[in-house]
């Protein structure tokens, strides 16, 4: 590898969007769309309040929309949504939900039309994950993983469709994974999960077309600043240099994920459905998939 950077490499750095570690919001944000992009409209995000969802929250609110983040823990997208109202200058409600739990779903979408009257997007992203050989995963910790991410995800779009997605049109954007390409080892929990979901994107998308209602996933690589990264093995992946193998040569940040995820909800990708968005720099057609190394992430990460 060549050791100070080309001026190609320059450039292209300065082309990445800047990021905050943790749930922060961005101390400076310069818009490469119009800042009224989805002005009026209102968003749904299941797991707002942290990492991925937390900063499409942010993006989203840059451009003029209005959100409603919900998971589990009530003190997270309460703390979230102060720090999202302070540095745009949007409403946002945060809301106590658990996708496995449909009724509290419906009591959250309604509260949401009380506040808002609309809701435009739903941003399908919470999750759980873990490294774990399937040998030593429990018939229990598959099937949370399926009961959160595939099931929440359905569960979340159904309520929606019945609330007011069938009657007035809307946008789902699921986060998926790359997981299940190569059979990433460690990950079958998870690879089943995010399939089961890319499934279900082409399903609705058929089923729901003609109700004006578009249907996406999106599908990060590793991204920095996460707890999935954190987990899944990304800082000492960063550390031994493998992100080097990827073709753009390095991780993600959350700020191209909302990008790219802003990108799907806008009217910009309005003939746009049923389709899956691979935001990975590349990795999955690159990375390693080794079997021994994972194995001796997980166990370092779980000590
Ligand atoms: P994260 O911060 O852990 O986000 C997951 C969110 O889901 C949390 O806010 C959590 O909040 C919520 N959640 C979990 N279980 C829930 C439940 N039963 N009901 C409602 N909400 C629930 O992780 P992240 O790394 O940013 O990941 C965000 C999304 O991107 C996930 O779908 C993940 O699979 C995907 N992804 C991430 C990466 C990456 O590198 N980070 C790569 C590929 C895909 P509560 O605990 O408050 O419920």
């Amino acid at each position: 590898r060549r050791s100070s950077p080309t001026m190609a490499e320059a450039a292209m750095a300065a082309r990445v969007p800047p990021d905050e570690d943790g749930d922060e919001c961005l101390p400076q944000y310069r818009h490469l769309l119009s800042p009224d992009l989805l002005a009026g409209q209102v968003a749904f995000i299941t797991g707002g309040g942290s990492g991925i969802g937390f900063r499409i929250a942010e993006i989203f609110m840059r451009h003029g929309c209005r959100t409603v983040i919900a998971s589990r823990n009530l003190q997270r997208v309460s703390e979230a949504s102060k720090k999202l109202v302070a540095a745009t200058g949007q409403q946002c409600l945060p809301l106590s939900i658990d996708v496995r739990q449909p009724q509290t779903i419906a009591a959250a979408v309604d509260e949401a039309l009380k506040e808002f009257q609309r809701i435009d997007i739903l941003i399908n992203g919470a999750a759980g994950n873990f490294l774990c050989p399937a040998s030593a995963l429990s018939f229990n910790a598959f099937k949370t993983v399926i009961d959160i991410d595939t099931l929440g995800t359905f569960n979340t779009s159904k309520v929606l469709f019945e609330k007011y997605f069938r009657d007035h049109g809307g946008v789902i954007v699921n986060i998926t994974a790359t997981l299940s390409y190569r059979g990433q080892a460690l990950q079958v929990h998870a690879g089943a999960a995010k399939a089961a979901i890319d499934a279900m994107t082409r399903h609705l998308a058929v089923e729901w077309g003609p109700n004006n209602i578009r249907v996406n996933s999106l599908a990060p690589g590793p991204i920095s600043g996460t707890e999935g990264f954190r987990r899944l093995g990304g800082r000492i992946a960063e550390q031994s240099n493998e992100f080097s193998l990827i073709p753009l040569q390095r991780a993600g940040n959350k700020t191209e994920i909302a990008h790219s995820t802003l990108y799907l909800a806008s009217p910009l990708a309005s003939y746009v459905t049923g389709t899956t968005l691979v935001v990975d720099g590349g990795s999955w057609l690159t990375s390693p998939n080794s079997f021994s190394a994972l194995l001796g992430i997980a166990s370092s990460s779980a000590k």
